[in-house]
């Protein structure tokens, strides 16, 4: 099954909204093996919508379209596609009715005669339920045609519960060789890695596909296949190779593994930051619940707050700078004792532009993590501007106390 996306509305061409709807649908459908075959993005205008459709359709059977089903004279979506399929256009009463009820609970006062246009439907058409608006989803297709639009409303809000509820479940059931996936997620190591060692698992069985995503919080790794055992058992053995690697089942970025690995051991966190300026406490505390493991954490520029708050001895700034392994390893101590913790990381660093040498280059980054009484320092060499610098930062820093903890046996 080939599928496409259109995104319609004037706002995503300007700019002024950000087509997080396209990035959305993408990353659901990619999650159950969809891979959509394009997209375009529209104005809202039927000539221009039209146009799309015949390109999309040239290249796929479905088109997921987002956008345009509001009650508005600029959301022509549901229209033009009536008049591309030749569908008129009728009054559904349930809809009609769900719309008047809406309006009358939220005591919006009298309902404009436009609203009741988002309860017109083409012929034939199956209707997706709105539980967060008044506009409803619509599948549209001709008698006798493999080609089908499935039409969500624009607002993400709406759109995102209507395609995880209706549309992906309408797309299992149609499509004729459903595929099983399985999802794992890594940390640490880099997509082409994960590759070298998972694709040859893969291959040994025809018709398993892998697919790969990377981000900075880890590297998420698809296999699909017609046969739930086969996928099983060779998602099995590529967990055994990268099993330094896996984040634990359920977990998806490497601030849940720490907030997991150290609330399974009732362990406490704390952390000391200069260069990242408080970005790793912000991952941690990002999780629901962070307070059962996160302590606190100090954000110290200066080397006066480095030495009051933290303990950094004035002979080790002196001697080595504060962009040095040995400050580095003084902070994550100075945490420790301050917060009271059993974890803890401190990193210091030089994230650029400014503020380099020949020595110390922008990029260097010292840090230091300690768990079970042990302090581990490493000293990384970021390419990159200064936000990626420090976002690398991040997750080296978590993935470094990663390793320590599962180093130590329970
Ligand atoms: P509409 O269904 O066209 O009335 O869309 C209403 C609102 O949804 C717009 O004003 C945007 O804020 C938002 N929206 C529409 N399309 C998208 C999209 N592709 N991604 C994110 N937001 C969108
Ligand atoms: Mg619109």
């Amino acid at each position: 099954m080939k599928i496409s996306v259109l995104s319609i509305g004037d706002e995503l061409l300007r700019g002024s909204t950000t087509n997080t709807n396209l990035a959305r649908i993408g990353q659901e459908l990619g999650a159950v093996a969809i891979f959509p075959v394009m997209e375009m993005a529209v104005k809202d205008t039927q000539a221009d919508i039209l146009d799309a459709m015949y390109v999309l359709f040239a290249r796929s059977d479905v088109i997921i379209s987002t956008g345009g089903l509001g009650p508005t004279s600029d959301d022509v979506t549901k229209s033009t596609v009536a008049e591309y399929f030749g569908l008129k256009l009728k009054e559904n009463a349930k809809i009609a009715d769900r719309i008047k009820s809406f309006w009358s609970a939220r005591r919006l006062g009298c309902m404009p005669d436009s609203v009741l246009n988002q309860a017109l439907v083409p012929e034939g058409a199956e209707i997706l339920e709105n539980k967060t608006g008044t506009a409803p989803g619509l599948i549209v297709r001709k008698k006798g045609s493999k080609k089908k639009v499935i039409m969500l409303p624009g607002p993400p809000h709406e759109m995102y519960p209507m395609l995880m509820e209706s549309v992906l479940p309408y797309l299992e059931s149609i499509s004729k060789d459903r595929l099983y996936t399985e999802i794992i997620y890594l940390a640490g190591i880099g997509e082409s890695s994960v590759e070298e060692k998972a694709a040859p698992i893969a291959s040994s069985v025809p018709g398993l596909s892998i697919a790969y995503c990377a981000s900075l919080e880890s590297v998420k790794l698809f296999l699909s296949g017609k046969n739930r055992d086969v996928v099983m058992g060779k998602m099995d053995e590529i967990r055994d190779v990268l099993k330094e690697f896996l984040l634990s089942p359920g977990v998806q970025t490497i601030a849940e593994e720490i907030f997991f690995l150290l609330g399974k051991r009732k362990n406490k966190l704390s952390i000391a930051e200069s260069c990242t300026g408080g970005m790793i406490a912000a991952a941690i505390t990002d999780i629901p619940g962070a307070s059962e493991v996160f302590s606190g954490s100090a954000v110290v520029y200066s080397n006066e707050w480095k030495m009051k708050i933290l303990g950094v001895k004035a002979k080790t700034l002196e001697q080595y700078g504060a962009v040095s392994s040995q400050c580095a390893k003084e902070m994550v101590e100075g945490a420790c004792r301050k917060f009271d913790s059993d974890a803890g990381i401190a990193v210091t660093g030089i994230a650029g532009p400014g503020g380099g040498s020949k020595e110390k280059p922008t990029g260097l980054v010292f840090i230091a993590t300690r768990y079970a009484d042990q302090t581990l320092m490493e000293q990384y060499n970021f390419p990159g501007v200064r936000d990626m610098v420090r976002r690398r930062a991040v997750s080296s820093a978590l993935n470094q106390l990663r390793r320590q903890i599962i180093s130590v046996q329970d």
